[in-house]
Protein backbone atom coordinates (compact mmCIF):
# COMPACT_ATOMS: atom_id res chain seq x y z
CA UNK A 1 0.00 0.00 0.00
CA UNK A 2 1.27 3.93 -0.94
CA UNK A 3 -0.57 6.99 -0.96
CA UNK A 4 -0.34 10.53 -2.26
CA UNK A 5 -1.16 13.28 -0.34
CA UNK A 6 -1.92 16.51 -1.86
CA UNK A 7 -2.09 19.82 0.29
CA UNK A 8 -4.77 22.51 -1.18
CA UNK A 9 -2.60 25.88 1.07
CA UNK A 10 -5.99 28.17 0.85
CA UNK A 11 -8.87 29.18 3.30
CA UNK A 12 -11.69 31.77 3.46
CA UNK A 13 -10.73 32.71 6.02
CA UNK A 14 -9.22 31.18 9.17
CA UNK A 15 -10.33 29.51 11.74
CA UNK A 16 -9.32 30.54 15.35
CA UNK A 17 -8.18 26.57 16.29
CA UNK A 18 -6.11 26.11 13.16
CA UNK A 19 -2.58 26.17 12.72
CA UNK A 20 -2.34 25.01 9.48
CA UNK A 21 -0.59 26.15 6.88
CA UNK A 22 -3.25 28.16 4.51
CA UNK A 23 -3.24 31.83 2.53
CA UNK A 24 -7.01 33.46 2.74
CA UNK A 25 -5.66 35.22 -0.43
CA UNK A 26 -6.26 33.02 -3.97
CA UNK A 27 -4.03 34.96 -6.11
CA UNK A 28 -1.39 32.35 -6.35
CA UNK A 29 -3.57 29.68 -7.53
CA UNK A 30 -2.91 29.11 -10.55
CA UNK A 31 1.02 29.36 -10.06
CA UNK A 32 0.34 26.75 -7.53
CA UNK A 33 -1.90 24.65 -9.60
CA UNK A 34 1.19 24.31 -12.12
CA UNK A 35 3.48 24.06 -9.40
CA UNK A 36 1.90 20.99 -7.90
CA UNK A 37 1.38 19.57 -11.40
CA UNK A 38 5.16 19.54 -11.57
CA UNK A 39 6.00 18.42 -7.78
CA UNK A 40 4.04 15.16 -8.90
CA UNK A 41 6.69 15.06 -11.89
CA UNK A 42 9.54 15.83 -10.03
CA UNK A 43 8.48 13.14 -7.28
CA UNK A 44 8.06 10.12 -10.34
CA UNK A 45 10.73 7.82 -8.80
CA UNK A 46 8.13 7.78 -5.29
CA UNK A 47 6.37 5.51 -7.80
CA UNK A 48 9.34 2.72 -8.68
CA UNK A 49 7.74 -0.18 -7.31
CA UNK A 50 4.65 1.08 -5.67
CA UNK A 51 1.00 0.84 -6.59
CA UNK A 52 -0.13 4.20 -5.52
CA UNK A 53 -3.71 3.08 -3.84
CA UNK A 54 -4.85 5.91 -2.18
CA UNK A 55 -4.93 9.85 -3.64
CA UNK A 56 -5.73 12.36 -0.64
CA UNK A 57 -6.09 15.96 -1.13
CA UNK A 58 -6.07 17.43 2.16
CA UNK A 59 -5.93 21.13 3.57
CA UNK A 60 -6.03 23.88 3.68
CA UNK A 61 -9.57 23.65 1.40
CA UNK A 62 -9.21 21.61 -1.40
CA UNK A 63 -13.05 21.94 -2.47
CA UNK A 64 -11.65 25.62 -3.09
CA UNK A 65 -10.62 24.26 -6.95
CA UNK A 66 -12.65 23.50 -8.76
CA UNK A 67 -13.69 19.75 -10.24
CA UNK A 68 -11.97 20.34 -13.43
CA UNK A 69 -8.53 21.69 -11.94
CA UNK A 70 -8.51 18.78 -9.03
CA UNK A 71 -9.20 16.29 -12.67
CA UNK A 72 -6.17 18.02 -13.74
CA UNK A 73 -4.23 16.68 -10.72
CA UNK A 74 -5.49 13.61 -10.75
CA UNK A 75 -4.98 13.33 -14.38
CA UNK A 76 -1.19 14.11 -13.87
CA UNK A 77 -0.66 12.00 -11.17
CA UNK A 78 -2.09 9.27 -13.24
CA UNK A 79 0.02 9.81 -16.10
CA UNK A 80 3.23 9.79 -13.86
CA UNK A 81 2.75 6.51 -11.20
CA UNK A 82 1.08 3.66 -11.36
CA UNK A 83 -2.68 3.46 -9.26
CA UNK A 84 -4.14 0.55 -8.60
CA UNK A 85 -8.06 -0.55 -10.38
CA UNK A 86 -9.78 1.55 -8.35
CA UNK A 87 -7.94 4.33 -5.90
CA UNK A 88 -9.20 5.40 -2.63
CA UNK A 89 -9.64 9.04 -3.69
CA UNK A 90 -10.86 11.53 -0.97
CA UNK A 91 -11.53 15.01 -1.38
CA UNK A 92 -11.71 17.35 1.93
CA UNK A 93 -14.33 19.81 1.58
CA UNK A 94 -16.04 22.94 3.68
CA UNK A 95 -20.04 22.52 3.75
CA UNK A 96 -19.99 26.14 2.42
CA UNK A 97 -18.49 24.86 -1.03
CA UNK A 98 -21.04 21.88 -1.39
CA UNK A 99 -23.34 23.44 -3.77
CA UNK A 100 -25.15 20.52 -5.39
CA UNK A 101 -23.70 21.90 -8.89
CA UNK A 102 -19.84 21.57 -7.31
CA UNK A 103 -21.31 18.35 -5.96
CA UNK A 104 -22.57 16.82 -9.09
CA UNK A 105 -19.27 17.64 -10.89
CA UNK A 106 -17.10 15.69 -7.80
CA UNK A 107 -19.84 12.44 -8.55
CA UNK A 108 -18.66 12.69 -12.25
CA UNK A 109 -14.60 12.84 -11.21
CA UNK A 110 -12.49 10.60 -9.85
CA UNK A 111 -12.98 11.76 -5.96
CA UNK A 112 -15.10 8.94 -4.57
CA UNK A 113 -15.03 9.44 -1.24
CA UNK A 114 -15.87 13.04 0.63
CA UNK A 115 -14.48 14.43 4.14
CA UNK A 116 -16.83 16.96 4.94
CA UNK A 117 -15.39 19.50 7.99
CA UNK A 118 -18.77 19.45 9.50
CA UNK A 119 -17.25 20.68 13.21
CA UNK A 120 -21.08 21.36 14.57
CA UNK A 121 -24.82 21.64 13.82
CA UNK A 122 -24.87 24.20 16.05
CA UNK A 123 -24.13 27.96 14.95
CA UNK A 124 -22.63 29.28 18.20
CA UNK A 125 -20.30 26.64 18.11
CA UNK A 126 -19.54 27.42 14.16
CA UNK A 127 -19.49 30.89 15.06
CA UNK A 128 -17.09 30.68 18.10
CA UNK A 129 -14.50 28.58 16.03
CA UNK A 130 -15.05 31.19 13.01
CA UNK A 131 -16.18 28.71 10.62
CA UNK A 132 -17.14 29.85 7.01
CA UNK A 133 -20.39 28.10 7.38
CA UNK A 134 -23.91 27.59 9.09
CA UNK A 135 -25.27 25.15 10.51
CA UNK A 136 -27.96 24.95 7.69
CA UNK A 137 -24.99 24.24 4.90
CA UNK A 138 -23.86 21.44 7.08
CA UNK A 139 -27.31 19.85 7.03
CA UNK A 140 -27.81 20.90 3.08
CA UNK A 141 -24.80 19.75 1.58
CA UNK A 142 -24.96 16.13 3.30
CA UNK A 143 -28.25 15.84 2.18
CA UNK A 144 -27.06 16.70 -1.30
CA UNK A 145 -24.43 14.53 -1.38
CA UNK A 146 -26.76 11.52 -0.49
CA UNK A 147 -29.24 12.44 -3.03
CA UNK A 148 -26.51 12.67 -5.61
CA UNK A 149 -25.00 9.12 -4.54
CA UNK A 150 -21.90 9.68 -2.98
CA UNK A 151 -21.63 6.11 -0.91
CA UNK A 152 -18.56 6.73 0.87
CA UNK A 153 -18.86 10.03 2.95
CA UNK A 154 -16.75 11.37 6.21
CA UNK A 155 -18.04 13.97 8.62
CA UNK A 156 -15.71 15.31 11.19
CA UNK A 157 -17.27 16.87 14.49
CA UNK A 158 -15.20 19.18 17.11
CA UNK A 159 -15.64 18.58 20.95
CA UNK A 160 -14.60 20.12 24.17
CA UNK A 161 -15.43 23.74 22.46
CA UNK A 162 -16.54 26.22 25.47
CA UNK A 163 -19.67 26.87 23.50
CA UNK A 164 -20.82 23.13 23.32
CA UNK A 165 -22.11 21.38 25.98
CA UNK A 166 -22.35 17.82 26.57
CA UNK A 167 -25.97 17.89 25.17
CA UNK A 168 -25.07 19.98 21.99
CA UNK A 169 -22.33 17.13 21.53
CA UNK A 170 -24.79 14.58 21.88
CA UNK A 171 -27.06 15.73 19.26
CA UNK A 172 -24.05 16.52 16.69
CA UNK A 173 -23.50 12.66 16.92
CA UNK A 174 -26.86 11.66 16.93
CA UNK A 175 -27.05 14.07 13.76
CA UNK A 176 -24.85 12.37 11.90
CA UNK A 177 -26.44 8.67 12.92
CA UNK A 178 -29.93 9.98 11.65
CA UNK A 179 -28.18 10.87 8.41
CA UNK A 180 -26.77 6.99 8.72
CA UNK A 181 -23.13 8.85 7.71
CA UNK A 182 -21.08 5.48 7.31
CA UNK A 183 -17.46 7.01 8.38
CA UNK A 184 -17.24 10.10 11.08
CA UNK A 185 -14.21 11.78 12.60
CA UNK A 186 -14.19 13.05 15.99
CA UNK A 187 -11.49 15.55 17.73
CA UNK A 188 -10.65 17.14 20.59
CA UNK A 189 -10.33 20.60 20.34
CA UNK A 190 -6.47 21.69 21.16
CA UNK A 191 -5.10 24.68 22.01
CA UNK A 192 -2.26 25.48 19.60
CA UNK A 193 0.58 28.26 20.10
CA UNK A 194 0.54 31.38 17.63
CA UNK A 195 -3.57 30.55 16.99
CA UNK A 196 -6.51 33.04 17.69
CA UNK A 197 -7.77 30.63 20.13
CA UNK A 198 -4.54 30.95 21.91
CA UNK A 199 -4.67 34.35 22.13
CA UNK A 200 -8.04 34.56 23.78
CA UNK A 201 -7.18 32.15 26.23
CA UNK A 202 -4.15 33.68 27.24
CA UNK A 203 -5.25 37.71 27.13
CA UNK A 204 -8.51 36.45 29.73
CA UNK A 205 -10.99 36.23 27.01
CA UNK A 206 -11.78 32.80 27.57
CA UNK A 207 -11.07 30.81 29.87
CA UNK A 208 -8.99 27.83 29.09
CA UNK A 209 -10.35 24.63 28.44
CA UNK A 210 -12.25 22.34 30.09
CA UNK A 211 -10.73 18.93 31.06
CA UNK A 212 -13.99 17.29 32.23
CA UNK A 213 -15.77 18.34 30.07
CA UNK A 214 -13.15 16.88 27.14
CA UNK A 215 -13.22 13.63 29.06
CA UNK A 216 -17.04 13.34 28.81
CA UNK A 217 -17.49 14.24 25.49
CA UNK A 218 -15.12 11.87 24.68
CA UNK A 219 -16.62 8.59 26.77
CA UNK A 220 -19.99 10.34 25.08
CA UNK A 221 -18.74 9.98 21.32
CA UNK A 222 -17.94 6.02 22.15
CA UNK A 223 -20.68 5.15 24.08
CA UNK A 224 -23.06 6.46 21.31
CA UNK A 225 -21.55 5.72 18.04
CA UNK A 226 -20.25 2.15 19.47
CA UNK A 227 -23.67 1.65 20.32
CA UNK A 228 -25.27 2.74 16.84
CA UNK A 229 -22.71 0.31 15.28
CA UNK A 230 -20.00 1.78 14.48
CA UNK A 231 -16.31 0.59 15.33
CA UNK A 232 -13.78 2.82 16.75
CA UNK A 233 -11.03 1.33 14.58
CA UNK A 234 -8.86 4.47 15.40
CA UNK A 235 -8.92 7.09 18.27
CA UNK A 236 -10.45 9.54 16.36
CA UNK A 237 -12.05 7.50 14.06
CA UNK A 238 -15.77 5.48 13.41
CA UNK A 239 -16.44 3.63 10.82
CA UNK A 240 -19.98 1.28 9.97
CA UNK A 241 -19.55 -1.20 7.30
CA UNK A 242 -16.30 -1.60 7.15
CA UNK A 243 -15.89 2.09 5.89
CA UNK A 244 -12.51 2.79 6.89
CA UNK A 245 -10.34 5.53 5.49
CA UNK A 246 -7.64 3.60 3.58
CA UNK A 247 -5.73 6.55 3.39
CA UNK A 248 -5.45 7.38 6.94
CA UNK A 249 -5.09 3.18 7.61
CA UNK A 250 -1.92 2.86 5.95
CA UNK A 251 -0.26 6.00 7.19
CA UNK A 252 -1.10 4.69 10.97
CA UNK A 253 0.57 1.10 9.83
CA UNK A 254 3.76 2.61 9.04
CA UNK A 255 2.94 2.53 5.08
CA UNK A 256 4.99 4.65 2.38
CA UNK A 257 3.18 7.93 1.61
CA UNK A 258 4.25 10.77 -0.39
CA UNK A 259 3.18 14.14 0.41
CA UNK A 260 2.75 17.00 -2.50
CA UNK A 261 2.67 20.62 -1.95
CA UNK A 262 3.78 23.36 0.39
CA UNK A 263 4.10 22.20 4.00
CA UNK A 264 3.43 18.41 3.45
CA UNK A 265 4.96 15.67 4.98
CA UNK A 266 6.31 12.33 3.36
CA UNK A 267 7.38 9.21 4.58
CA UNK A 268 9.29 6.39 2.94
CA UNK A 269 12.65 4.44 3.21
CA UNK A 270 12.83 4.83 6.70
CA UNK A 271 13.20 8.37 5.71
CA UNK A 272 10.89 11.47 6.50
CA UNK A 273 10.29 14.68 4.39
CA UNK A 274 8.71 18.23 4.79
CA UNK A 275 8.24 20.95 2.41
CA UNK A 276 8.68 24.48 2.67
CA UNK A 277 5.27 25.99 4.73
CA UNK A 278 5.23 28.75 2.17
CA UNK A 279 3.44 28.81 -1.01
CA UNK A 280 5.75 31.74 -2.62
CA UNK A 281 8.74 30.20 -1.61
CA UNK A 282 7.44 26.65 -2.66
CA UNK A 283 6.46 28.31 -5.94
CA UNK A 284 9.83 29.67 -6.42
CA UNK A 285 11.91 26.72 -6.24
CA UNK A 286 9.71 24.06 -8.32
CA UNK A 287 9.99 26.61 -11.06
CA UNK A 288 13.73 25.91 -10.82
CA UNK A 289 12.74 22.16 -10.87
CA UNK A 290 14.14 21.98 -7.47
CA UNK A 291 11.70 19.79 -4.02
CA UNK A 292 12.25 22.80 -1.42
CA UNK A 293 12.19 20.04 1.61
CA UNK A 294 14.17 19.05 4.53
CA UNK A 295 14.54 15.12 5.07
CA UNK A 296 15.43 13.35 8.58
CA UNK A 297 16.65 9.44 8.43
CA UNK A 298 15.14 8.33 11.23
CA UNK A 299 17.06 6.46 13.60
CA UNK A 300 15.89 2.77 14.81
CA UNK A 301 14.63 4.09 18.03
CA UNK A 302 13.11 6.57 16.45
CA UNK A 303 11.10 4.93 13.72
CA UNK A 304 9.68 2.08 16.71
CA UNK A 305 8.84 5.42 18.72
CA UNK A 306 6.82 6.51 15.64
CA UNK A 307 5.12 3.26 14.89
CA UNK A 308 3.94 3.18 18.71
CA UNK A 309 2.67 6.82 18.43
CA UNK A 310 0.49 5.73 15.44
CA UNK A 311 -0.05 2.18 15.85
CA UNK A 312 -1.67 2.36 19.37
CA UNK A 313 -3.91 4.09 18.45
CA UNK A 314 -5.92 1.69 15.97
CA UNK A 315 -7.63 -1.11 16.75
CA UNK A 316 -5.30 -3.07 14.84
CA UNK A 317 -2.58 -2.33 17.45
CA UNK A 318 0.94 -2.88 16.98
CA UNK A 319 1.56 -6.01 15.33
CA UNK A 320 4.03 -8.76 16.41
CA UNK A 321 6.08 -9.27 13.22
CA UNK A 322 6.76 -5.50 12.56
CA UNK A 323 7.73 -5.43 16.26
CA UNK A 324 9.93 -7.92 15.18
CA UNK A 325 11.69 -6.19 12.80
CA UNK A 326 13.62 -3.68 15.34
CA UNK A 327 16.52 -4.82 17.24
CA UNK A 328 16.21 -7.09 19.99
CA UNK A 329 17.35 -5.15 23.16
CA UNK A 330 14.12 -2.45 21.44
CA UNK A 331 11.97 -5.41 21.79
CA UNK A 332 12.59 -6.59 25.78
CA UNK A 333 12.61 -3.35 26.60
CA UNK A 334 8.90 -3.32 24.63
CA UNK A 335 8.02 -6.98 26.22
CA UNK A 336 9.01 -6.03 29.61
CA UNK A 337 7.01 -3.13 29.60
CA UNK A 338 4.20 -4.60 27.92
CA UNK A 339 4.05 -7.16 29.98
CA UNK A 340 3.08 -4.63 33.19
CA UNK A 341 0.64 -3.09 31.22
CA UNK A 342 -1.12 -5.95 30.72
CA UNK A 343 -1.33 -6.97 34.24
CA UNK A 344 -2.63 -3.48 34.92
CA UNK A 345 -5.21 -4.04 31.59
CA UNK A 346 -3.88 -0.97 29.96
CA UNK A 347 -2.96 -3.29 26.50
CA UNK A 348 -4.37 -6.22 25.10
CA UNK A 349 -2.13 -9.12 23.26
CA UNK A 350 -4.63 -11.04 20.56
CA UNK A 351 -2.69 -13.75 18.14
CA UNK A 352 -1.01 -10.93 16.37
CA UNK A 353 -0.88 -7.89 18.22
CA UNK A 354 -1.23 -5.48 21.34
CA UNK A 355 -3.81 -2.58 21.50
CA UNK A 356 -5.30 -0.94 23.55
CA UNK A 357 -8.69 -1.64 25.23
CA UNK A 358 -11.27 0.58 24.42
CA UNK A 359 -12.33 1.56 28.03
CA UNK A 360 -8.62 2.56 28.57
CA UNK A 361 -8.54 4.80 24.81
CA UNK A 362 -8.39 8.09 26.47
CA UNK A 363 -4.96 7.49 28.13
CA UNK A 364 -3.88 6.63 24.73
CA UNK A 365 -0.80 9.29 24.63
CA UNK A 366 0.28 7.94 28.26
CA UNK A 367 0.26 4.38 27.84
CA UNK A 368 2.32 4.94 24.55
CA UNK A 369 4.73 6.89 26.51
CA UNK A 370 5.24 4.44 28.87
CA UNK A 371 6.55 1.91 25.98
CA UNK A 372 9.01 4.54 24.17
CA UNK A 373 12.80 3.79 24.19
CA UNK A 374 14.42 7.40 24.91
CA UNK A 375 18.07 6.98 24.32
S1 LIG B 1 -10.91 25.47 6.89
FE1 LIG B 1 -9.64 23.84 7.80
S2 LIG B 1 -7.52 24.32 7.20
FE2 LIG B 1 -8.76 26.16 6.81
S3 LIG B 1 -8.51 27.39 8.65
FE3 LIG B 1 -10.36 26.17 8.95
S4 LIG B 1 -9.67 24.28 9.99
FE4 LIG B 1 -7.84 25.31 9.15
Amino acid sequence: LAGIYIHIPFCKQACHYCDFHFSTSLKLKDQLISALLNEIRLQKSFGDNRIIETIYFGGGTPSLFSADELISIFNVIAQTVALSENPECTLECNPDDLSPEYLQNLFDSPVNRLSIGIQSFFDEDLKLMNRAHLSQHAHDCIQDALKIGFDNITCDLIFGSHSTTDQMWESNLQTLVDYQIPHISVYGLTVEPKTALSHFIQSGKYPSLDDSKYQAQFLKTQDLLCANGYEQYEISNYASNQKISKHNSAYWQGEDYLGIGPSSHSFYDGCRYWNVKSNVKYIEEIKKNLIPCEKEELTEYERYNEYLLTGLRTMAGCSFQKLKSFAVEIQNHFEAIAEELIDKKMLIRNEKAFYIPQEQRIFTDGITQELFYVV
